[in-house]
């Protein structure tokens, strides 16, 4: 069983946390440069203010309804994330980070002791109260399952935030609900390919012959009909997401010297760095992160350090650099270490810019 908790309208939140005042009023958050909006909360997107729309062409909303506009604030973005990810792995016996709002926890056997309604709702609370920050839970037996789950949750109001997705009529019933170009991995372009075949739902999707699909769409596609009929088959391996890209690993053996601990940041960093240039982005904004076990009786210590490029980089060297500044800041003798990871965020396709 997975349980995806995926934190609602991250940057906004993050802003309105510091501003009660703003508290179900529009707000959007803006590029770098203030060019475009980058992000925006509920309230933002009922006045149809969507992602990437340039600033200018928004005075006119922006001044009839009183939109917040915020420059984007990466630092604390990364500072909000650390405590959420600290938070849920206080709650899991272990999480896979996806992106800087949302994780992915393991909770296979968690129902033997607490229902997983109960649990869900503990853990959204439990974020709430650490954070201030709201999320969408989602639970499921794969991956694909949960993500959908969590789409659920966010969507409809009267589930209160938490879908559990543990038994398969309830699965099949959401699922025919769902369009398919809603379903994790699929997008625009396949669902288009997709429904011109008949194939609308999720549900149309999940009862597709396999063979079948794997012919027209390939192993990736099929891969998906095979989560959505509850059987786990893909692997979270370095996700990526246009917005950041995140590098990060519990150890199998605790690290308690910095020597160990720089190999292994050196190693995200350069991991890291290989995918930016794959996706040709460049970053301005390096995270680095550090935690102990929450769970062994030692002291628990976690703690991030954020670093901003002056130039927009994928230098390896320049982003292994940086991490290794970063995780200068923060390294404390005495912890043993179970995890560490490094974000990259704040994307642009020019060197530079
Ligand atoms: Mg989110």
């Amino acid at each position: 069983m997975y349980l995806l908790a995926d934190v609602n309208s991250m940057y906004a939140s993050c802003q309105e946390i510091f501003r009660p005042d703003l508290k179900n009023k529009p707000i959007i958050v803006l590029s770098n440069n203030d060019g475009a909006v980058v992000a925006m909360n509920k309230p933002a997107k009922a006045l149809n203010i969507k992602r990437g729309t340039p600033y200018f062409q928004l005075k006119a909303i922006i001044n009839r309804y009183n939109v917040t506009s915020f420059s984007s604030n990466y630092a604390l973005y990364g500072d909000m994330s650390a405590r959420v990810m600290a938070t849920l792995e206080s709650l899991a016996p272990k999480i896979d980070i996806y992106s800087i709002d949302e994780a992915f926890l393991h909770i296979s056997g968690i129902d033997a002791c607490e229902d997983l309604h109960q649990y869900g709702h503990r853990v959204r609370a439990t974020v709430k109260q650490m954070t201030g920050l709201t999320c969408g839970i989602g639970i499921g037996p794969t991956y694909t399952l949960s993500k959908l789950a969590n789409h659920a949750a966010k969507k409809w109001t009267a589930t209160n935030g938490v879908v559990v997705l543990n038994v398969r009529e309830r699965q099949r019933k959401l699922m025919a609900l769902t369009d398919v170009e809603d379903i994790w991995g699929i997008g625009r372009k396949l669902s288009v390919k997709l429904k011109s075949l008949g194939i609308n739902t999720a549900l149309q999707l999940a009862d597709a012959n396999m063979q079948y699909i794997n012919k027209m769409f390939g192993i990736v596609t099929e891969r998906t009909v095979r989560e959505l009929n509850g059987m786990p088959c893909i692997s979270i391996d370095m996700p990526s997401s246009k917005q950041q890209i995140i590098c990060s690993r519990s150890f199998g053996e605790k690290i308690t010297r910095i020597q160990d601990m720089k190999q292994a940041i050196c190693q995200y960093a350069e991991r890291a760095a290989e995918k930016l240039r794959q996706e040709h982005q460049y970053c301005r904004h390096i995270s680095v992160f550090i935690r102990s076990s929450p769970f062994s009786n030692d002291a628990y210590y976690s703690n991030n350090a954020n670093q901003v490029l002056m130039l927009a980089t994928n230098d390896t060297r320049a982003i292994i650099a940086a991490a290794m500044r970063g995780l200068k800041q923060i390294w404390r003798d005495g912890h043993r270490y179970q995890k560490a990871g490094i974000i990259l965020n704040d994307f642009c396709s020019r060197l530079g810019s």
